[in-house]
């Protein structure tokens, strides 16, 4: 939400789902910006601030939001009532700035739908165990509005934002990328996780573990279109997977900059080295992605691993001070300029030749790759950055991800 209109707006789409008979619960996030002014703020008066404080800062731009939605809506003459998550209360660990929901009490919230009101829950916030208000991290109101739908079991959660809905890759690299009808849950896991940033990943974990239906939907339609039609624009995320699914091999193209490689050279190759290098790793809170480790010569090998590109330089550091002197490696490489692209699909598990298309694709193109990793339903590969948009323009093509589902190839 953007301005006043866009809340009118906002408004006038929650008293039409309410006016059709629906029980409607509404997670704003902050108005746009908003997030980023406030934490701007923050960083003018100290480098690394306080959790606890930033938190409560950070909460308030949906306590405005939320309680400004209330008001439109009673202007459309819609009764409402608007609550911070301290109020639900939302319960969360006491991670600041990245907790986790552990409850919602939905008796506050059922109340007032039974009087007939429209409630309003702030999202990205809760409220820890000593009391002191905690926020989900960014995004995080996707994963608030999705914890909502499932303490209240809710028939669907449709999460409206600034695109109509799940891609076969992001549009902005292959302008032909379409929109996805349908989607998997266990696609979209994949996606998000993978780079895609259409939703929060925690939200999409917190979908499939209580099986709540997610649908992506643009905030920028006219927010009077009938029920009818805005249920057929967006994204559903669905568990029912025979029924609806695209007959795709692939479904989609995720891709992420935000990828560094690390490299430990004649590391000696003997029992227990994975655990001396990765231990002090994943003990520092460093999460690991894609792992080699090659055969070994003369009984040392070359061990290398991926980690997110803002953590790089204190995986680095671990690897120099404490896992080199101790395991006796020698050089470290290090390489920042990677890539990942992955293709994702449910259609891999029952057809065979999928990761060797890719591979293929990505050699016509004359593009290296550096690392593998697979799943049931992905091929990841690190590849170098600049490469990124082209190895992504030629999968999308190679996998007929342009073509609408059932069109001759
Ligand atoms: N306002 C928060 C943020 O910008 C939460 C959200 O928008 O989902 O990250
Ligand atoms: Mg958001």
């Amino acid at each position: 939400m953007g301005s006043i209109e866009r809340i009118r707006n906002v408004a006038r789409r929650v008293a039409k789902w309410h006016a059709a008979g629906h029980q409607v619960v509404v997670v704003p996030s902050a108005m746009s910006g908003e997030t980023n002014r406030l934490l701007g703020l923050a960083r003018e008066i100290a480098a690394d601030p306080d959790g606890r404080e930033l938190d409560m800062l950070a909460a308030t731009g949906e306590q405005a939001s939320s309680a400004l939605l209330a008001m439109a809506l009673q202007a459309e003459g819609v009764k409402a009532r608007s609550y911070t998550g301290w109020q639900v209360p939302v319960r969360t660990d006491s991670s600041y700035t990245k907790a986790r929901i552990s409850s919602i009490d939905d008796a506050r919230i059922r109340g007032d739908l039974d009087a007939g009101r429209v409630v309003v829950v702030t999202g990205f916030q809760g409220i820890d165990e000593e009391g002191h208000i905690t926020t989900l991290g960014r995004g995080g109101s996707d994963t608030s509005a999705v914890a909502v739908a499932a303490a209240l079991k809710a028939d669907e959660c449709l999460i409206y934002t600034d695109v109509d809905g799940v891609y076969t890759t992001d549009p902005r690299v292959v302008p032909e990328a379409r929109r996805l009808s349908v989607i998997s849950f266990e696609e979209m896991l994949e996606m998000a996780s993978l780079g895609s940033k259409v939703l929060q990943i925690r939200s999409v974990e917190f979908a499939g573990k209580y099986r709540v239906p997610v649908r992506v939907l643009s905030s920028l339609t006219d927010p009077l279109m009938s029920l009818d039609e805005e249920m057929r624009s967006g994204t559903l995320i669905t568990f029912e997977e025979d029924e609806k699914m695209e007959a795709a091999v692939v479904s989609g193209i995720a891709f992420s900059r935000d990828e560094a490689k690390i490299t430990l050279l004649g590391v000696p190759d003997k029992p227990g080295i994975a655990f001396s290098i990765l231990g002090p790793i994943a003990e520092r809170n460093i999460d690991v992605d894609m792992i080699v480790q090659n055969q070994s010569v003369a009984g040392t090998t070359d061990f290398s691993f991926t980690v997110n590109r803002n953590e790089f330089s204190r995986a680095v550091d671990v690897l120099q001070n404490v896992v080199a002197p101790a395991v006796g490696a020698g050089e470290i490489a290090k390489d920042d300029k990677v890539a990942k692209v992955s293709i994702v699909g449910i259609g891999m598990r029952s057809h065979v030749g999928v990761a060797s298309l890719m591979f293929r694709t990505l050699s016509e193109e004359g593009i290296n790759i550096r690392m593998i990793s697979t799943s049931e339903i992905k091929t990841s590969v690190l590849i170098d950055d600049k490469y990124m948009e082209l190895a992504v323009r030629a999968l999308h093509k190679a996998f007929g991800l342009d073509q609408a589902p059932g069109a001759a190839a």
